[in-house]
């Protein structure tokens, strides 16, 4: 063959294969930056939110590059984003999901200025950079990436900027009752999971987050006769309250595996010591009733015991008026967090039981919304596998269940399955940061994160 041929149908095969060429990542990484100091800078504590002074800056960068933003107001001054990338419709669209308002962070000593991105040993410090203008910032960016690259793609890809996250989730709400096609995909990346890294710095597991548990906050009340202290009574509402109260507090609820958690603890089982490894597998193993001694030995970790039931546990007390008076009336507040495939109506008939007195009142107090697992298989978690092994092989993509919640729950009960999989690798130190003081990203996470999405969006989105 002459080199000349040889050139030629090597260029060919380069093209097929990739199609495109690779991206300038260090220069997307710059720009990721420079967005997330804005957007840290533009102050979204909630409340009161603020969300349209991000969507500000959103907007205008996609207009810049060329990409109609849609911004809908669901209440005064608080704005969601909505951009799409149009695919050929040959299959249905991917969304790009990210909340961009801030836990406050008023009354915590920072040793920065919250609201102002600031560089400090290696991280960008400041409130939201984790949690979540990070994965904002990289999502927006991507889609620039996208538009810029001109990549033929089979589905539509959707950028979502949502507002209120933080505090009952009225921006993704208000998209799903208004204007639900804007948003509608076949599946969303979300936050509520991540690349892991290990204190050297080194990714050791990929978090994909497939299931939160369910928030529901119950008023127990007990009422009694009121009179003078000094003849007490039966029917005392503060004794009848405690004695429920510490009934639940001695109580378990069953524990119970589901898919998602034994297909974690299957999967956390290779990277723990082997004692703990043994007793996990164990567990995994079980096909009807939990092996006791397995479980004994796990649910020393309250985190693990957690993760395997339903759990509720009292968060306020009041009652009584004055010193010297019976009470009429004692009130406590009990905060459930419940497996995903269980109801809040589920969990009120329980505690009824378990508080064994007729008396005590149970209200659920508001709902946070509730909804089952994402499926462990299909496109998501088959392309984060693929694009996970590729660019760290070796290394485990586990899926998880949140004991806290996403807006996650709301695309999954529109019946969008959702993956929290942002892509800023940080240790754990980092993660319990986030609503925290000095809430930090690592700098080098920018750019393979940025790779990792991008790569992952093509698997899920360019044409084949
Ligand atoms: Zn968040």
């Amino acid at each position: 063959m002459r080199p000349s041929l040889v050139l030629i149908l090597l260029a060919a095969a380069s093209l097929s294969a990739a199609a495109q060429p690779t991206p300038d990542y260090d220069a997307a990484a710059q720009s990721v930056r420079k967005l997330l100091g804005e957007l840290v800078a533009a102050d979204t504590s909630n409340p009161p939110g603020n969300e349209a002074r991000a969507v500000a800056i959103g907007a205008a960068r996609l207009k810049q590059a060329g990409i109609e933003p849609e911004v809908s107001e669901f209440a005064p001054g608080r704005q969601n984003l909505v951009a799409r990338l149009k695919g050929d419709g040959s299959a249905r669209p991917l969304l790009l999901l990210a909340h961009i308002d801030v836990v406050g962070a008023a009354g915590q000593a920072w040793s920065t200025d919250p609201h102002k991105m600031t560089e400090v040993d290696g991280y960008l410090v400041g409130r939201g950079v984790a949690d979540d203008l990070g994965m904002a910032a990289m999502s927006l960016e991507l889609l620039l990436m996208l538009k810029r690259s001109n990549v033929p793609l089979r589905r539509d890809v959707i950028l979502a900027w949502t507002g209120d996250e933080e505090s009952g989730g009225a921006g993704i709400i208000w998209l799903l009752e208004h204007k639900k096609a804007s948003i509608d995909a076949a599946l969303a990346i979300n936050e509520g999971g991540s690349p892991v890294l290990d204190e050297q710095g080194k990714v050791v597991r990929l978090a994909m987050q497939a299931a939160e548990k369910i928030y529901q906050d119950f008023e127990i009340t007990a009422k009694g006769t009121t009179g003078h202290s000094s003849v007490p009574l039966e029917d005392n509402a503060i004794v009848r309250l405690a004695r429920g109260l510490a009934k639940l507090g001695d109580h378990r609820f069953p524990a119970r595996l589901l898919p998602v958690t034994r297909a974690y603890y299957e999967a956390r089982a290779e990277l723990e010591k082997p004692e703990l490894a043994a007793m996990m597998r164990k567990l995994v193993a079980a096909q009807d009733e939990l092996p006791a001694d397995a479980l004994a030995a796990l649910e020393a970790d309250p985190a693990i015991r957690a993760d395997l039931r339903t759990t509720c546990v009292a968060t306020l007390l009041s009652g009584g008026t004055r010193v010297n008076a019976l009470p009429a009336e004692a009130k406590a507040n009990v905060n459930c967090r419940i497996l995903p495939d269980e109801t809040p109506a589920d969990v009120r008939r329980q505690l009824a039981e378990v508080l064994g007195d007729p008396a005590l009142e149970i209200r659920p107090v508001g709902s946070f919304g509730s909804a089952g697992p994402s499926p462990l298989d299909g496109p998501g978690p088959e392309a984060i596998r693929k694009v996970a092994a590729e660019m760290w092989p070796g290394v485990p993509v586990i899926p998880t269940m949140s004991r806290g919640a996403t807006d996650s729950r709301f695309l999954r009960q529109a019946g969008i399955p959702a993956y929290g999989m942002r892509p800023i690798a940080a240790t754990e130190e980092d993660s319990r940061r986030a609503h925290g003081i000095d809430e930090r990203i690592a700098i080098a996470s920018l750019r393979p994160g940025l790779e990792f999405y991008h790569r992952l969006v093509l698997d899920l989105a360019a044409k084949r």
